[in-house]
């Protein structure tokens, strides 16, 4: 039996008044969005809730789209039924034989809307209850704890039944927050800390440094992979490739000793802080963990931070690896981010890199390269922008080729 509605509900957002409806509203925006390759959907405003009518569109695609969308709480399959006891009762054990996860325990809650109809919410919750315990042996009730409610509500039409409850993203509505550059590589981490700064609420632009001719296509086109990954949440995403060719080898002709990744990076923060300003964004993230590598130490961070004055997120800073790789996992970007690729960092690697750099030396030596500041904004001069967007839907649709 296919549903014929969703209820959708809002996250636990802890916002009031002018915020909230903000919010709310930036959430149905992205829904509205999410259904354009299905015309036959409509929205239903009752009861101060929002409901999906399907009209036909396939539920299970819809709730790929809908587990997706930032700040949506949680949504639930609705079946219909004409009201009438037998067809109520009937949709109301097969809404509970479809749950995903069988429960042992449930509790039913009949709202009755329409006063006309003979039962009133009492006598319902009994002969729906009793109802579905005949034909679901093993299953008990319980009223404190259940482990599904079952939810019936008698409308002026018809009635809807409902019980799963399917989680949804949660967080903060896309871009309700602002607008940050994620410092993008082809590892694991940077992908998750740019969904970790999505769901709350920043809207992101990726920024690639690579080192073509001497990393390859194919990891270039790694970062295009994880960046359409991450368009399944923010929509179309700006993707900025920095060739950095030129500043490595100048700052390594230059100086090649222990403080060398420490400036490489300050010079990869000073060219994404010159793309944040001039495309209106107040912060970047990266993707750095204490004390995951020698760059990130806290002595190593201060000094590389201090290459800029906008604010750094780094959504992994206190999460460890596990717990990282979970999330990519979840994300479906850590089959992406373990192919194989060359990082442009790695490539001039000093033999013994500083975990404990000292902002005046580092200072000193990148005021002797005074054609630095030049390099950097001849590297922002010739990053190449280009969109990615999500990957199309696999339904044939009119509307597909718009995603
Ligand atoms: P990741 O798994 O994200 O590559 P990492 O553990 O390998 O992280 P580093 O290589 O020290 O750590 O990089 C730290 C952060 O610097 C990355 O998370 C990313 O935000 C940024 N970064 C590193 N390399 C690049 C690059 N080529 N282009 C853009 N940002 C980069
Ligand atoms: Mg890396």
């Amino acid at each position: 039996m296919e549903p014929d509605w969703i209820v959708l509900r809002h996250g636990e957002l802890t916002l009031k008044g002018r915020n909230r409806h903000r919010f709310e509203k930036a959430v149905f925006e992205q829904i509205k969005k999410a259904m354009r390759p299905f015309p036959e959907v409509r929205f239903n405003r009752e009861f101060g809730r929002v409901y999906i009518v399907l009209g036909g569109a396939p539920y299970a695609l819809i709730a790929e789209k809908l587990k997706n969308i930032l700040g949506l709480g949680s949504f639930s399959p609705v079946y219909t039924a004409p009201l009438e006891l037998e067809a109520i009762q009937a949709t109301a054990l097969q809404a509970m034989q479809a749950l995903v996860e069988a429960p042992g325990t449930f509790k039913v809650t009949v709202r009755r809307v329409n006063k006309s109809f003979p039962h009133d919410s009492q006598q319902m919750n009994k002969l729906v209850g009793g109802f579905v315990l005949r034909g679901m042996p093993g299953l008990k009730v319980d009223v404190q704890q259940p482990d599904a409610e079952l939810r019936v509500e008698l409308r002026e039409e018809h009635a809807l039944i409902y019980s799963e409850v399917v989680e949804g993203a949660g967080g903060f509505p896309l871009g309700t927050n602002g607008k940050a550059m994620l410092m993008l590589s082809g590892g694991i981490d940077s992908p998750v800390a740019g969904f970790l700064a999505l769901r709350q609420g920043l809207q992101i632009e990726a920024v690639h440094f690579h080192s073509f001719p001497y990393t390859s296509e194919r990891s270039q086109q790694k970062v295009r992979d994880l960046v359409r990954q991450l368009t399944e949440y923010a929509g179309d995403i700006k993707l900025h490739m920095v060739p950095f060719t030129n500043v490595q080898t100048r700052i390594h002709e230059t100086y090649r000793d222990n403080l060398l990744i420490t400036i490489l990076r300050r010079a990869m923060f000073r060219i994404t802080e010159k793309l944040a300003d001039l495309h209106g964004a107040s912060a970047l993230i990266t993707g750095e963990s204490l004390g995951q590598v020698a760059s990130q130490t806290l002595g190593s961070m201060n000094v590389i931070g201090r290459s800029v004055s906008l604010p750094i997120v780094q959504p992994l800073i206190c999460m460890e690896k596990k717990e990282i790789i979970k999330i990519a996992e979840k994300i479906n970007t850590f089959e992406i981010s373990i192919l194989p690729h060359e990082d442009c960092c790695t490539l001039f690697l000093p033999p013994t890199p500083s975990t404990n750099p000292n902002l005046r030396v580092v200072e000193s030596i990148e005021r002797r390269m005074d054609w630095l500041e030049e390099e950097l904004e001849a590297a922002v001069r010739a990053t190449e922008t280009i969109w990615i967007q999500p990957a199309a839907l696999d339904k044939e649709s009119p509307f597909a080729s718009f995603f």
